[in-house]
């Protein structure tokens, strides 16, 4: 049976890719060796890492504009600390929109100052924040685009004069943007880009090297940049399978064409959510994501008939989070228009039949 995967995270990935990754574990492109058997030092493999870091930048815009594209352990949850630990001498501050960036938060006030420039804690993160003022001599700012948990997205920047941080784990190359504007991006591969496993950092070079601290080797991030991001073992699998996944975008005709695709998606789920009765939105209509999609039944009768046509239809992974209840439709790349159709289909059926 087909399944509709809205997981979100580790989620959906290309078919072709999961087919391409599945092969070459056996047998890399006919080489007689496995991917994961063969040293990270060999000209494949270094081959590998190489396109990954480049096509990275490629498909940001950001090729030949001082930036290093980094493919480093962890999760997005040690850049939490990284980030501070690299940038953070005195003071610096943060966007509150949900989970991640309150975690993001308690690692930073290990390395100094932080101010909560703006936040929507007080209405369950169901919006983002605008309009806020910007302390003067920040040693950076960060922000979380995507609110995977809250399904709340930042459609625009704040301007800043000091250094912009932003976790992406959840829509990076999902949207076209000025990614000049940041001067260090980095997000988990498994919400959008691979298997779990790996993250991507991508640094302006220039932002680093002014904390007085000492860095940790593996934490400082001119170490990874050095070694090419080969420092250590890399995490070859993950490194491997966000490469293909990165090869596809390109194919398909980067973050602008996937971005025309997922606009479709967000429209077609948001448009019934907005139309029909049994349904509510959790988000702040003009913050909503397009990429997790957060909303509730409002006739709690219908719930077990809902869930049970979704599993019918072979729906997976549509429960919402527990820190928002109800359900969050996650619509990475990878996700096609016809599996929110066969999701919304069921949603309108469900008003009709009841
Ligand atoms: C999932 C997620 C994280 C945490 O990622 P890990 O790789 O599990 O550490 C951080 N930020 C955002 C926005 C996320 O969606």
């Amino acid at each position: 049976m087909q399944k509709h995967n809205f997981s979100a995270g580790p989620c959906i990935l290309p078919k072709e890719v999961m087919q391409k990754a599945a092969e070459a574990v056996v047998n890399l492109d006919g080489s007689g060796l496995s991917l994961i058997e063969i040293s990270h030092r060999s000209a494949a493999f270094v081959e590998i890492m190489e396109k990954a870091r480049a096509l990275a930048l490629e498909l940001l815009g950001l090729e030949g504009k001082g930036y290093s594209a980094l493919f480093l352990q962890g999760g997005a949850s040690t850049q939490f600390l990284a980030t501070a630990y690299n940038l953070l001498e005195t003071k610096a501050g943060y966007v509150n929109t949900g989970t991640w960036s309150l975690k993001a938060i308690k690692e930073a006030r290990l390395f100094g100052e932080v101010v909560e420039v703006a936040s929507s804690q007080e209405q369950n993160f169901n919006f983002i924040p605008k309009g806020y003022d910007i302390p003067k001599e920040l040693d950076f700012l960060h922000l979380t685009s995507n609110n995977t948990i809250f399904g709340t997205q930042m459609k625009e920047f704040p301007k800043t004069n000091c250094p912009l941080v932003c976790d992406m784990s959840s829509d990076i190359f999902s949207r076209q943007l000025d990614f000049s504007q940041f001067d260090l991006m980095y997000a988990g591969a498994q919400k959008n880009m691979g298997p779990a496993g790996t993250t991507l950092v991508v640094v302006k070079e220039d932002i680093l090297g002014k904390v007085s601290r000492k860095v940790p080797s593996m934490l400082d991030y001119k170490t990874h940049i050095a070694k090419d991001s080969m420092f250590n073992t890399p995490p070859v699998f993950a490194v491997y399978v966000s490469m293909l996944t990165m090869q596809w975008l390109k194919d398909l005709g980067g973050i602008a064409a996937i971005e025309e695709i997922n606009e479709k998606k967000a429209n077609l789920i948001y448009s019934e959510i907005e139309l029909n009765p049994v349904f509510s939105g959790f988000a702040a209509k003009e913050d909503r994501s397009n990429m997790n999609a957060t909303f509730n039944i409002t006739d709690d009768t219908l719930k077990e008939t809902f869930d049970e046509n979704c599993k019918e239809a072979g729906i997976n992974g549509i429960n919402g989070h527990r820190s928002v209840g109800g359900y969050r439709a996650s619509m990475y790349n990878a996700l096609s228009l016809e599996s929110v159709g066969v999701l919304v289909d069921i949603m309108s059926e469900l008003e009709r039949k009841g």
